[in-house]
Order: structure tokens, then C-alpha cells, then sequence
């Protein structure tokens, strides 16, 4: 897979790091926001990643809230966003995927799968977003 631009929302340094690290090895860029506010500097950048990895659980601000501004925004309005939760608890999934995230991944991250999780989510790959 060609080298991507990935932004991973993420308050949590280990969670993090890992992420980072796995994508990189793949190739890929990482761009990081630790919170909110971080976030909302990248938005008003206007420049879109081709994938924003979102942690649900942020300082300032709910990951739904953040969800709902990213999607305001008419650079961001097709970006995929993978949710990312250590709440893996049963309906996590099917709520954050009605809500209008395009994929999610539970914490832990699953070392073995991450990326290839993560790729497969990709405007291009099979199976992925258009
Ligand atoms: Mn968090």
C-alpha cells in the first residue's frame, strides 16, 4: 500500500507511541493531536489526512462532539475516521458506526492486525471507504 497521511487523536502516550510506531514501520505519516483543542488546530488548517484515527475518550471534548466538527467542515466531510476506544463493550461498535464513524478498532491495540485493520479502512482499499 502506497505511504498515507494518517492524523491519530490520542490524549494517551502509550496508545500513542504504539500506533505510531506500527504505521510508520508500514510507511505511513502520523500526525498526532493529543486533545481537543489540538485537533481543532488541524481542522483549521484545512489541509485532510486520508485517515483520522479517533480516540473517543479526549480531554475537552467528547469524541462524538469532535466527530460531529470534523464532518462540519467541508475538507473533512469524506475523511474516514476509525473510532478508537478502550471501551470495547457491547454495542460500542454498532453506536459509533451509526453515529457516522467508518470503522473502529478497541484498546489494546491488536499488534498483529493494527495496521492492516487500519488499512483496509482506506479510501481506495478493497472494501474500504470509496
Ligand atoms: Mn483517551
Amino acid at each position: 500500500m502506497q505511504p498515507r497521511v494518517l492524523w491519530v487523536v490520542e490524549d494517551n502516550d502509550q496508545n500513542f507511541e504504539l500506533a505510531e510506531f506500527l504505521l510508520v514501520e508500514r510507511g505511513h505519516r502520523v500526525v498526532r493531536a493529543r486533545d481537543a483543542e489540538e485537533l481543532r488546530r488541524l481542522l483549521a488548517l484545512g489541509a485532510a489526512p486520508d485517515l483520522v484515527l479517533l480516540d473517543m475518550h479526549l480531554p475537552g471534548a467528547s469524541g462524538l462532539q469532535l466527530l460531529a466538527e470534523l464532518r462540519a467542515h467541508p475538507a473533512f466531510a469524506r475523511v474516514p475516521v476509525v473510532a478508537l476506544t478502550a471501551h470495547a463493550l457491547r454495542g460500542d461498535r454498532e453506536r459509533f458506526l451509526a453515529e457516522g464513524c467508518d470503522g473502529y478498532l478497541s484498546k489494546p491495540i491488536e499488534i498483529r492486525s493494527f495496521v492492516d485493520d487500519v488499512e483496509r479502512l482506506l479510501p481506495g482499499a478493497a472494501g474500504g471507504s470509496p
